[in-house]
This record gives C-alpha cells, sequence and structure tokens, in this order.
C-alpha cells in the first residue's frame, strides 16, 4: 500500500503537470472503484481547472476552480502515470486496469490505473473538506504545526494501547503508516510495546521529530517525479532501501555497539519490526 511519502511523491510529480491546467476531457472507464464513482463524474470535471493539488493523509486532493474537491486514494495497488502530449499515439490505447484518465489542456494524460481497485476517487465540496466522512475524525497531519510533542503527549494519556498501535490511530496522527511507524519508533529507541499511556514528555520530544525526519528523508528519496517513483518499483513499491528495521527480522541491529537481532511480532493485526536490545 502506498503510504504517505509515496503519495507525497505522487503529488509532487502530478504538480507540474496539471496545476493550473484544464482539464480538456475526462474519461471514465468504470462505473466504480472501491466504492461508486461520483454521479455525472466526467461531466462535473471536465472542463474545471486545477488550481492546485494537495495531500490529506494518504488522499490526493485536486482544488478546482469550480464547487468540488477531487479527492483521490491510490488504495492497495493504485498509481498514476503521466503520458506526454508528444508521447501519445494516435489512437490512445488504454489499458485494461486505466480506469480513469485526465487530459489536460496542454493534451497531458494523467491515467489512475489500479489492478485491485481498492482506490477511490470522489467529489466532496470545496468549502466541506474537514466535514467530509473521510476526513471528519482525521487527527493533524504528521508533518504540519499541530504535531508537535505536547500534542502528542497530552493525546497519549490514559491510553492503553501500546505505542505503536496507538501511532498507528488515525484519530492521533494521520496517514502515518505501519512501515513509518516501525522506523520512527526503533529511531527513538522505544519499544512498540511501550503503553501509550506510560510515554513520557521527553519521549514524546524524541519522537515527534524522529517521525518528521522518517517521513521527511522518504519524500526526499523519493524524488520529485514520477519517473523517479517508477524507478523504484515497476508496481509502486517503497523506498526500500531507507528501511533500517523494518521487513528485517533476523538481521542484526543497524546501531552500531547494539549487537541485538531485529525480531517481528504481531500488534494489531500488523508486523512490527524492532530490536529488544535497543528499545525498550
Ligand atoms: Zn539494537
Amino acid at each position: 500500500m502506498p503510504e504517505l511519502p509515496e503519495v507525497e511523491t505522487v503529488k509532487n510529480g502530478l504538480a507540474p503537470i496539471v496545476e493550473g491546467r484544464r482539464l480538456f476531457r475526462v474519461i471514465q472507464r468504470r462505473d466504480k472503484l472501491r466504492i461508486p464513482l461520483p454521479e455525472n463524474f466526467a461531466e462535473r470535471l471536465q472542463g474545471r481547472r486545477v488550481e492546485r493539488i494537495g495531500r490529506r493523509a494518504k488522499y490526493l486532493l485536486f482544488h478546482l476552480d469550480g464547487p468540488d474537491i477531487l479527492i483521490c486514494h491510490l488504495g492497495m495497488s493504485g498509481r498514476m502515470t503521466v503520458t506526454a502530449a508528444g508521447d501519445r499515439g494516435a489512437p490512445d490505447i488504454f489499458g485494461k486496469h486505466d480506469h480513469i484518465i485526465l487530459e489536460t489542456d496542454a493534451h497531458d494524460l494523467v491515467t489512475y490505473n489500479d489492478p485491485r481497485r481498492f482506490g477511490l476517487m470522489t467529489l466532496c465540496p470545496a468549502d466541506g473538506l474537514d466535514q467530509h466522512r473521510l476526513f471528519c475524525h482525521m487527527g493533524p497531519e504528521p508533518l504540519g504545526n499541530e504535531f508537535n510533542p505536547g500534542y502528542l503527549a497530552t493525546c497519549a494519556e490514559n491510553r492503553r494501547s501500546p505505542i505503536k498501535n496507538f501511532l498507528l490511530d488515525q484519530r492521533v496522527v494521520a496517514g502515518l503508516g505501519n512501515i513509518y511507524v516501525c522506523e520512527a519508533l526503533f529511531e527513538a529507541g522505544i519499544s512498540p510495546k511501550k503503553n501509550a499511556g506510560d510515554l513520557t514528555g521527553d519521549e514524546a520530544e524524541k519522537l515527534v521529530p524522529v517521525i518528521r525526519d522518517v517521513l521527511g528523508r522518504a519524500i526526499r528519496a523519493g524524488g520529485s517525479s514520477l519517473k523517479d517513483y517508477a524507478q523504484i518499483d515497476g508496481t509502486l513499491g517503497y523506498f526500500q532501501h531507507q528501511f533500517r528495521v523494518y521487513g528485517r527480522a533476523g538481521e542484526s541491529c543497524p546501531t552500531s555497539g547494539c549487537g541485538g537481532e531485529i525480531i517481528r511480532i504481531i500488534q494489531g493485526g500488523r508486523s512490527t519490526f524492532y530490536c529488544p536490545a535497543c528499545q525498550d
């Protein structure tokens, strides 16, 4: 599943293609992805100008000049590809899993491809984003100012769940996924099994910058173009080389002098990777 840094990379890659451009044509090749597409979806988008592309948690947001915002989630296997006007065939040939195609007024194509169709696209009133059912219960962005040690410490008070599960709770912080929680807890030296309610002020001070840092590094590693993104893994992968504990069970701990071994446990149905020797 694409995590926040991947979505941010897609956003950065799409921005120069779509921002300031009108949607000349919208081709809709299905009625539904994970959920049905809105009525008159293509018609409502056609002719609109994309003023800005943004992101909330793992959702891409196309801010339009009309009454709607286009919300897009890549699900498990969704990807956006760009075909520059000059590289288009005549006629265009679309694949089986190319579900939505946006053609800009520069005649570049942005294609949403999703073999498993767990992704979604929907429309929301421009002034109703925070009240939308997808967003109304979401906590702050991990890279935003609202997410700070004071906030985290207050949120964690009296929580009885392990810190790992607590950080995956989208009401606490939005868009932080399994991989980056494992990495951040490792770098902060905090056990994933620690009770969230036992998080100390010092640990909260340490954890917040570490979370920003692991996400920031992954975003920088992803580069700023979709081409870079695709090169990492043709089927939309993660920034593997960045991980210090995730997926490394049985390997020795990368902390010099630790001598511990990375282990994998299951918490809340998800894999957790950590070093019991230096995360306590
Ligand atoms: Zn260690």
